[in-house]
């Protein structure tokens, strides 16, 4: 008798092979048998006739630190059929820091992770790592992220990292590894990670190579003046080479603006590959992104932190100072941002900052610094999509190209805090097998789905997932293929996605006929 039996689906095994139909008997936590079993019998038996059953998905790069830590059910990426959630992304998330500087970074962070309770565990990566395990739906696995590092390092300076703080940094994060950690992150432009120089990250990636762990990348937009040859696509090469680490490219794409460039945009990781360089990357489908306000003041004005930002935002001459830079440097790209969460005034969510600059008659800059003061820093946004449909349509079928490459997987980039996030949060998984598989073909469905499965799972070495086979954990979605659509669009985002019709986390449903269970059977992995 076995604990759960999903009867008759369209397997997928997660290798990228063709479906087969097949049963798949679970017992405790484990698949125990796959194939035509119509003898056993099962405490709870699924008929998933005509459903597609596949490994969960593994989400390579979320952004729910702090939504699990007040919502362990993570709706969003359950809907979507994702079983992993990885944290600790783009070099920020809460651990390992002290109290003083969990409250500190929490603050910075607050307008993309949200505002977790203050009482959590965030001294190790361990005892971090422990607030989700068992306490959410789903599985987690966790980044060492630069920004911790470094603040637990040098504080929130612009201060090199040399000499005792660089060994420091170092211990801590061979602590991580030792604490579970399933690789290192880094950002384009999250203070106070972009005042390093790639000295010091290569020195960082040797631990992460020695850890034969991955350097998740997000490539530097900011302080370019650090980055050899001031680029930070470079930056990443040289890190990969001079560390020998696996490197990872955060979600890598074409833009609006370099739509249909797919073969120019990979052309220098493609050489980089060619001489050995170990290099994967994931994408998430959409052709804009979202970020925190925060994050768009200039480094000079980072420097000390929240109370210091908000002391220069309290002074007049500081705060003009602040928006006359905003303007200079983001003012076309902003100009089209809309605004995702405000904390404390969430009737703002969903506006533009074009279209509250004409109310208040102030520029987009002038606007940022009097919302990052009212909300204490906690204000996200998202870049509008394309107004010209063909580049748009572009980068879909870009973004589909690139996954069809096998060093490419997929995540969500999931920010889910306010009540008009990016619609990635809710669609990414089933945009890609949806819509945009059906639209584009260049991959099977077997293939799109090892992208989603096996290939994350084994890129950072997570122990016995990714597949449906006897042995791995019972991590497995059933689905209705025709069914399974992204419903989130940019002006009306927070949409749960359709189609999942069983969801199952360690042998255990937490969806279960559509619904879903809010049974905390994820674990804090690998
Ligand atoms: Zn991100």
């Amino acid at each position: 008798m076995y604990d759960l039996i999903l009867r008759g689906g369209t397997v997928f095994d997660g290798s990228g092979s063709p479906a087969a139909v097949a049963d798949v008997a679970i017992q405790g936590d484990r698949i125990a048998a796959v194939g035509a079993l119509p003898e056993v019998d099962g405490r709870v038996i699924r008929d998933v006739t005509g459903l597609v059953v596949s490994p969960g998905f593994v989400d390579t790069h979320t952004h729910m630190d702090g939504a699990l830590l007040t919502d362990p059910i993570g709706e969003p990426l359950l809907r979507q059929g994702v079983t992993t959630a990885f944290l600790g992304l783009d070099g920020m998330s809460y651990a390992p820091l002290s109290l003083a500087n969990f409250r500190l970074f929490r603050q910075w962070l607050s307008g993309l992770l949200g505002l977790p309770p203050l009482e959590i565990e965030t001294e190790s990566v361990e005892r971090f790592r422990r607030n989700y395990h068992e306490r959410a739906s789903l599985n987690t696995a966790y980044l060492i992220p630069l920004g911790a590092i470094r603040l637990q390092a040098v504080g929130f300076r612009d201060r090199p990292l040399t000499g005792p703080a660089l060994r420091r940094a170092k211990r801590l994060v061979e602590d991580g590894f030792a604490d579970g950690a399933v690789g290192f992150s880094t950002g384009s432009a999250y203070y106070p990670g972009p005042w390093s120089d790639t000295q010091e990250l290569v020195e960082l990636a040797e631990v992460v190579s020695r850890a034969g762990a991955v350097f998740v990348n997000e490539p530097r937009k900011r302080n370019l003046e650090r980055a050899v040859g001031g680029d930070g696509l470079q930056e990443a090469l040289d890190i990969a080479r001079r560390a020998h680490v696996k490197i990872h490219i955060a979600h890598y794409r074409t833009s609006p603006e370099t739509a249909g460039r797919v073969d120019e945009l990979m052309a220098p990781f493609d050489q980089a590959i060619g001489e050995g360089v170990d290099c994967s990357f994931d994408v998430y489908p959409y052709p804009t992104g979202s970020s925190i306000l925060v994050s768009r003041l200039a480094a000079a004005f980072q420097e000390g932190g929240p109370p210091a930002i908000l002391r220069r935002l309290r002074n007049k001459n500081t705060r003009q100072a602040i928006a006359a830079d905003l303007d200079v440097s983001h003012g076309a790209g902003l100009a089209t941002a809309v605004l995702t969460y405000v904390w404390g005034a969430p009737d703002l969510e969903g506006r533009s900052l074009l279209e509250l600059g004409r109310e208040h008659a102030q520029t987009p800059g002038e606007i940022l610094v009097d919302l990052l003061l009212a909300a204490e820093l906690g204000v996200g946004y998202l870049v509008s999509p394309p107004a010209d449909l063909a580049s748009w349509r572009q980068v879909s079928e870009d973004c589909v190209r690139l996954l069809s490459r096998p060093d490419y997987m997929v995540c969500s980039d999931i920010t889910p805090a306010g009540q008009f996030c990016h619609p990635r949060a809710y669609g990414a998984f089933p945009r890609f097998i949806g819509r945009l598989g059906r639209e584009f073909p260049f991959l099977s469905l077997g293939q799109m789905i090892q992208r989603m499965t096996s290939k994350p799972a084994q890129r950072f070495g997570l122990t016995d997932r990714g597949w449906v086979k006897p042995g791995a954990f019972a991590d497995i979605v059933a689905f209705d293929e025709g069914a399974f659509v992204d419903t989130a669009t940019y002006d009306d985002p927070v949409r749960l996605a359709t189609g999942v019709v069983h969801l199952v986390v360690n042998g255990q449903l937490v969806i279960d006929n559509g619904q879903v269970t809010r049974t905390l059977a994820g674990r804090a992995i690998p």
